[in-house]
C-alpha cells in the first residue's frame, strides 16, 4: 500500500494501483500512483511515459527520501517517492467522463451516479465510506459488549406499516400472491422479544416506496434496536450514551448533556417544527441532540379522512391517557413515542410498544381497519401476544443521516455507495427496467400500460 512507503525508505516495494496524474519533464517522468490508502509520487524514465490517467499498473521500485525542497506537505507520503524499476500495465483506461480529483459536488448528479464506480474513486467518497464502515463497526462492538444480539430478519415478508407505500414482489410459487419488502423489521423485532431474546439489534435495510426528497432513498439503512423489560428512559439513556461515545471518535462536540427532553407540543410552539435545531448558529462541529417526547398517538390523515398512527400502530399510548381512547378524545391521547433530532434532522424514532392484544386491536380499529382486516394483516402478532409477551420497546436510528452528520455532508447520497437518483433510477445499473415476457408469464402477470 502506498500509505506504508514512508516507513520503507531504501527498500524495494511493489505497488499496485491507478495512475492519478502523469507529468513529463523531459527525461524524467513523474506519476502519482493512487491506491485505497492514498497517493505516492513515482519517478522514472520513458517506461512511465506511455501511461495515461487511470491506467491500472504495478510498479516495482525503490523508496527514496525526497530532497528537502521537494517534500510535498499536502500528502501523507510527501516525504518520499518511488524510483520505478519495472512497470507492468494491468489495464488501460478510457478518458473519464468527469474529473475525480475534485470534491465533485458541482458535477451533474445523474452523471456521477451513472458512473458511480468512477465517482467512488474520489478521495472524499472513499473517506465517507470508510467512515461509515468505522461507525457501523463501532456500533456493533458497542452493542455486542452490552449483550445485544444481532439477528437478521426477512426481506421477503408481509406489509409492516411505517406510513409509506410497500414495495411488493410477486410470488411464482403462489401465483397472484405477493410478498412485501419490509418498511422496517418492526414486527419481527417484536416477535423476537416474545421469543425471549431481550436485547436485539440489526443493521437493517428498510424499503419504502416514497416520493424522493433530498433526504430520502427508496432503500436505506437503520440501526434497529429492541429491548425487553425496559422503560422509555432506559432506551433514551442507552441511545444518549451510544451517541456520546460515537461523537468521541470525531472532532465534534455535543451541545448539551444530558440530551434535552423536549415535549412535542412545546417544540411545535417554540420552533414551529418537531425537527428543530437548538444551536444559535449553524456550527458544523457542534451536535445538538435532543429527544422529543409525548407525541400524540394519532394524527388526522386528511387525504384519507381517518386517524393514522403518528409513529406506527404498535406504539403504546401513555397509560394515563388510555381512558381518552374510550371516550373518543382521540387527538388528545399522548403516546410513548420518542424521536431523536440533531441539528434539525430527525436521527431516530422509536417507542414503548403495545403488548395487550385488546389495546392493539383497538388502535387498529381507530385507524379504520375492520376486525377481518386486523386478523388478516396482523393476526400473527396478536396471536403471539397471547403466549407471554414481555413489556418491550425500541428505536431505529437512520444510519445514512447519522453518517452524513459525522462526515459533514449535506446529502445522504454522499455516504451511500450506490444510491438512487432523485427520479428513483438506480446507480450504474438501469433499474427499474422492463422484464422478459417469459418472466412475467412464469409469475402469472400481465402488464397493462396506462397513464397514471
Ligand atoms: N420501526 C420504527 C421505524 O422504522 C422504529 C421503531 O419504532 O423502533 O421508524
Amino acid at each position: 500500500m502506498t500509505g506504508e512507503t514512508t516507513k520503507m525508505v531504501g527498500k524495494k516495494v511493489r505497488l499496485c494501483g491507478w495512475v492519478a496524474t502523469r507529468r513529463d519533464h523531459g527525461k524524467l517522468v513523474f506519476i502519482d500512483l493512487r491506491d485505497r490508502s492514498g497517493i505516492i509520487q513515482v519517478v522514472g524514465d520513458k517506461k512511465l511515459g506511455d501511461l495515461r490517467a487511470e491506467d491500472v499498473v504495478e510498479i516495482t521500485g525503490i523508496v527514496r527520501k525526497r530532497p528537502k525542497d521537494m517534500v510535498n506537505p499536502k500528502i501523507p507520503t510527501g516525504e518520499v517517492e518511488v524510483e520505478a524499476k519495472e512497470v507492468k500495465i494491468f489495464a488501460r483506461a478510457k478518458e473519464l467522463p468527469f474529473p475525480i480529483d475534485t470534491e465533485g459536488l458541482d458535477i451533474n448528479e445523474d452523471l456521477r451516479l451513472k458512473y458511480r464506480f468512477l465517482d467512488l474513486r474520489r478521495p472524499r467518497l472513499v473517506k465517507n465510506l470508510e467512515l461509515r464502515h468505522r461507525i457501523i463497526k463501532f456500533i456493533r462492538d458497542w452493542l455486542n459488549e452490552r449483550r445485544f444480539i444481532e439477528i437478521e430478519t426477512p426481506i421477503l415478508t408481509k406489509a409492516t406499516p411505517e406510513g409509506a407505500r410497500d414495495f411488493i414482489v410477486p410470488s411464482r410459487l403462489q401465483p397472484g400472491k405477493f410478498y412485501a419488502l419490509p418498511q422496517s423489521p418492526q414486527q419481527y423485532k417484536q416477535l423476537l422479544m416474545v421469543a425471549g431474546f431481550e436485547k436485539y439489534y440489526q443493521i437493517a435495510r428498510c424499503l419504502r416506496d416514497e416520493d424522493l426528497r433530498a433526504d430520502r432513498q427508496l432503500e436505506f439503512t437503520q440501526l434497529d434496536l429492541e429491548m425487553s423489560f425496559v422503560k422509555r428512559e432506559d432506551i433514551l439513556d442507552l441511545v444518549e450514551k451510544l451517541m456520546t461515545d460515537i461523537t468521541q471518535l470525531f472532532e465534534k462536540k455535543i451541545y448539551k448533556l444530558p440530551f434535552p427532553r423536549v415535549d412535542y407540543k412545546e417544540a411545535l410552539k417554540k420552533y414551529g417544527d418537531d425537527k428543530f435545531d437548538l444551536r444559535e448558529k449553524k456550527e458544523p462541529n457542534i451536535l445538538a441532540f435532543t429527544f422529543v417526547v409525548n407525541q400524540p398517538l394519532f394524527e388526522w390523515k386528511k387525504s384519507e379522512n381517518r386517524w393514522d398512527a403518528m409513529h406506527h400502530p404498535f406504539t403504546s399510548p401513555n397509560p394515563e391517557d388510555i381512558s381518552l381512547l374510550k371516550t373518543g378524545k382521540i387527538s388528545q391521547v399522548r403516546s410513548w413515542q420518542y424521536d431523536l433530532v440533531c441539528n434539525g434532522h430527525e436521527i431516530a424514532g422509536g417507542s414503548i410498544r403495545i403488548t395487550d392484544p385488546k389495546l392493539q386491536e383497538k388502535v387498529f380499529e381507530i385507524m379504520g381497519h375492520s376486525k377481518e382486516q386486523i386478523k388478516r394483516k396482523f393476526g400473527h402478532l396478536l396471536k403471539a401476544f397471547e403466549y407471554g409477551v414481555p413489556p418491550h420497546g425500541g428505536i431505529a436510528l437512520g444510519l445514512d443521516r447519522l453518517v452524513a452528520v459525522f462526515a459533514g455532508e449535506e446529502s445522504i447520497r454522499e455516504v451511500i455507495a450506490f444510491p438512487v437518483t432523485s427520479s428513483g433510477q438506480t446507480s450504474v445499473m438501469d433499474a427499474p427496467s422492463e422484464v422478459d415476457p417469459e418472466q412475467l408469464k412464469e409469475l402469472g402477470l400481465d402488464v397493462i400500460k396506462r397513464k397514471i
